[in-house]
């Protein structure tokens, strides 16, 4: 039987979109439409455990997934014997302290002999204690943010993304304790197997070509020639772009790659220094 490598991933919530464009984007396709618990891919040696994201760091320590793409958030709080192998940069939010508004917020010191409810008690209990705040932790597994409203806390430590939730709830949040995003990640102690860890390597220069090309544009433009070096000191730190003839001998042409971030103010620039017809598209995988 051919090896495959078994990531574990979740089956459905807000990790479970974005896992599955970076894998399609890595040009892993899948067998199966409709979605069972283990699916093959039918053009790459892996195939995919779908599980509740709370399962994922368990079934990768215990050797059941050979990898596992997760919340650092689930990772932490579960504290199994998984390493971080790198980290995704998707579902983005943070693990933070939240008290009601109204409360005239003083520091850490706040929280002592205070009731926090929360669904991360792990991650909790590690931080205040490494601030020396004894404090009473109340575990809940969801709507953590009403509690204060209730009288069943004084206070909340949750996921904040947008911040909406809080506000809807008359919270403000007062400390940031974790920034978490998506990781990848494999067991603590096993080794993979020689095969598998092939299969591994190229999943993971698959997934750093797609994440080069994150938030790139390749532009190309026409230059006068007389003005070439005037262009070419507005494009930022490019080892060499690329300048080809133009069929009128006065004009050449440039290519190169810009970040998306500073595309409208480098566009404007380089019209400035006398460049037309400038086109920009996608990069889909960058090759470093
Ligand atoms: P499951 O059914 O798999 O247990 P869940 O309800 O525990 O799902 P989701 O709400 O789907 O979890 O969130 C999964 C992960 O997405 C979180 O653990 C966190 O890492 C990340 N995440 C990103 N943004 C948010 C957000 N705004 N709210 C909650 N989680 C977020
Ligand atoms: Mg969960």
């Amino acid at each position: 039987m051919e090896t495959r490598l078994r990531i574990a991933v979740q089956s459905k919530g807000r990790l479970y979109d974005e896992t599955m464009e970076l894998l399609g984007e890595a040009g892993i396709k899948l067998t199966a439409v409709k979605r069972t618990l283990l699916v093959p891919s039918r053009n790459f040696p892996v195939e995919l455990l779908f599980l509740r994201d709370d399962d994922i760091p368990d079934s990768v320590a215990s050797g059941i997934a050979d990898i596992g793409i997760v919340g650092l958030n689930e990772v932490l709080e579960k504290d199994k014997n998984v390493e971080i192998l790198k980290e995704l940069g998707f579902s983005r939010c943070h693990l933070s302290l939240a008290i009601p508004k109204r409360i005239d917020y003083t520091g850490l010191e706040w929280f002592n002999n205070r009731k926090i409810a929360t669904s991360y008690p792990v991650i909790l209990s590690k931080f205040l204690k490494e601030k020396g705040i004894n404090a009473d932790i109340h575990v809940i597994t969801g709507s953590v943010e009403i509690a204060p409203g209730i009288g069943l806390a004084d206070a909340i430590f949750d996921i904040v993304s947008s911040g909406s939730t809080l506000v809807s709830n008359n919270l403000t949040e007062v400390e940031n304790v974790l920034d978490s995003q998506a990781v990848l990640i494999s067991s603590g102690k096993k080794k993979l197997i020689e095969e598998k860890q092939a299969i591994l390597d190229e999943l993971l220069f698959r997934f750093d070509a797609v994440k080069a090309a994150d938030g790139k544009k390749y532009i190309l433009m026409n230059v006068p020639r007389e003005k070439l070096d005037n262009v070419l000191s507005v494009l930022p730190g490019i080892k060499s772009p690329t300048i080809l003839p133009l069929a009128n001998n006065d004009w050449c042409s440039i290519h190169t790659v810009i970040e998306e971030k500073r595309f409208w103010e480098i566009i404007g620039r380089l019209r400035a220094e006398g460049a037309e017809g400038i086109l920009a598209l996608d990069i889909e995988k960058m090759i470093l």
